[in-house]
């Protein structure tokens, strides 16, 4: 953690956990998810054209109406999940890759879904060449989830949901948890955590209000 610019970032990022500790239940993230947001080079994720962006507190474009989402929110998602060394991950939305290689550091293994083609090219071409090798990528609609490798540790949506997928709870372990933003696309959703008990009942929870890019291809089977 050399550089000033992440160093920065970091700093930031442990000043709007500060602000928002009631609402999140935490005046700091685990020690392992701060390194890992220490260790990775944002500036690989983001556009030439936001370089000089690519340390703030903030989401930027990436092209194709989509963002790389704010640092603070991409700590606070994979802090959610409580990851551990030998956790199957599945994230929705792969985006730029840089939650995907956040999460790779913090576990065993990422299976990732981006339903953009051109995205999801660029992302998995992006991992490998920065050596993140604990990743598989895949180009559909992470509404359905990936059942040929559930269930999963964790799971974890980086766009904006009407509501709980139904595949993605089914796919999540007894003891496992999803993170997803559920409310209206474009506008206001809440932070939600889902935990699934050992007796596979689901338990909600409301963390905090974002504002994420919509999920595409959602069906109407409403679990809430
Ligand atoms: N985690 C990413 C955030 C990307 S924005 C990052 O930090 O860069 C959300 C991404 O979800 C977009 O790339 C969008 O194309 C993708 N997405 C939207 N609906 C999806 C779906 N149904 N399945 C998979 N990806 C989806």
């Amino acid at each position: 953690m050399k550089d000033p610019q992440i160093q920065r970032m970091i700093h930031d990022i442990e000043r709007e956990v500060q602000y928002t500790r009631k609402m999140i239940g935490t005046n700091a993230l685990s020690p392992g998810v701060m390194t890992a947001m220490s260790n990775t080079p944002r500036n690989e994720f983001v556009p030439k054209s936001y370089l000089d962006a690519a340390f703030d507190n903030g989401p930027l474009p990436i092209g194709h109406g989509q963002t790389i989402s704010q640092p603070y929110i991409v700590a606070l998602m994979t802090d959610m999940l409580e990851l551990e060394a030998d956790d199957v991950i599945l994230e929705i939305g792969t985006g730029s890759g840089y939650q995907t290689a956040i999460l790779s550091q913090l576990c065993k293994k990422v299976y990732t879904i981006e339903y953009v083609p051109a995205l999801a090219d660029a992302a998995s071409a992006r991992l490998k060449r920065l050596g993140y090798n604990n990743i598989e990528a895949m180009t559909g609609n992470g509404y359905e989830g990936w059942p040929e490798h559930a269930p999963y540790d964790g799971i974890i949506v980086t766009a904006a949901a009407s509501h709980i997928p139904r595949p993605l709870v089914e796919q999540l372990k007894p003891g496992g948890r999803l993170v997803i933003p559920v409310g209206r696309p474009h506008l206001y959703q809440e932070l939600t955590l889902v935990e699934k008990d050992e007796n596979g009942e689901i338990h909600m929870k409301h963390v905090l209000g974002v504002a994420f890019v919509p999920l595409q291809g959602e069906r109407n089977a409403a679990l809430r």
